[in-house]
């Protein structure tokens, strides 16, 4: 039935996603990828000048889509050793009073985490949106969703592109009140997910039980890469609820150079706190493997 429009609503999808986060699925609306639903809740929910809090460092697009629309962003530090101060972040709250807050839950690039009574905490005072992104849910295991019930000024926002694996495909959603949900829909395009990637993450989701059998796999490689790795002279790791680890090495030039000799991609940053760091995505153990012995050529034991 290619001849035919995909389903804009994506009504078999959101019952599957529904089923998946046992929630309402008048509640879910679908994107293309949770990148697009970044762009489409700020502009459904906020507007030219507004004031929005992320994390510094954060994942960019945030700040990517924000600032496309005129919003303006303020970046809230972790510590130096990305640890996140939940009295700093209050006081932030009352100086700036943003409409928006960006919490990312293991949060890209560290995979450092907020506990889930901090975030309760914050809700509790603050009364602007709460977006808080757990792409990478599925690696930590605890989720604000539970909180949807008592604050409608949370959104969850998720996506199948990390543990559920299809990135390529573009599926991310978001979980918030009925409210929320409408005022998304009346702006999103009406066919953002096409029918092959619905038929694609319909059945995704069907199988999910068996794909997340690979979580299991990847935490417990992502604990032996780290224990591996800080055996190592000059490194520094953070503490990882994520598919990745953010390393801090001292040599990285000649690290990046080596690494990709090996054809093995890592993310390097260019912004000056980062600049010395690398964020190397956990694989399957010999990817890993390979990983660890590219360190060993460039760092003592
Ligand atoms: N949020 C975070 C924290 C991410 O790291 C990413 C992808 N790198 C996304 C959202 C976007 O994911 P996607 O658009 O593939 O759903």
């Amino acid at each position: 039935m290619w001849n035919r429009y995909p389903d804009p609503l994506c009504e078999k999808l959101r019952q599957e996603l529904g089923n998946y986060v046992k929630m309402d699925p008048e509640m879910i609306a679908v994107g293309n990828g949770s990148d697009e639903l970044i762009s489409i809740i700020m502009k459904s929910l906020i507007k030219n000048g507004d004031r929005v809090v992320v994390l510094e460092p954060s994942f960019s697009m945030y700040s990517f889509y924000g600032e496309q629309i005129g919003l303006e962003m303020i970046g809230f530090n972790l510590d130096e050793d990305f640890k996140f101060n939940l009295k700093e972040l209050k006081k932030t709250l009352i100086k700036y009073k943003p409409r928006m807050l960006i919490l990312c839950n293991p949060n890209n690039p560290n995979g450092g985490v907020i506990e889930l009574s901090e975030i309760k905490d914050i809700l509790e005072d603050y009364k602007g949106y709460l977006l808080l992104d757990e792409a990478y849910y599925e690696f930590y295991g605890v989720s604000g969703i539970e909180l949807l019930s008592e604050f409608n000024n949370l959104i969850i926002l998720r996506t199948l592109s990390k543990a559920l694996g299809i990135a390529a495909l573009r599926v991310g959603y978001v979980v918030a009140s009925k409210e929320i949900i409408k005022k998304i829909f009346e702006i999103k395009s009406p066919y953002n997910v096409n029918s092959l990637t619905q038929a694609a993450a319909i059945k995704v989701l069907k199988y999910s039980k068996e794909l997340l059998e690979r979580v299991e796999v990847i935490k417990t490689e992502r604990e032996r890469v780290y224990e591996e790795l800080t055996k190592l002279k000059n490194i520094n790791i953070a503490k990882s609820y994520g598919n990745f680890l953010l390393i801090k090495a001292s040599n990285s030039l000649e690290l990046s150079k080596v690494l990709k000799g090996e054809r093995i991609e890592v993310r390097a940053f260019d912004t000056t706190r980062l600049k010395d760091y690398i964020r190397v995505t956990i694989g399957i153990a010999d990817q890993n493997d390979r990983v660890i012995s590219c360190f060993r050529r460039c760092f003592d034991e």
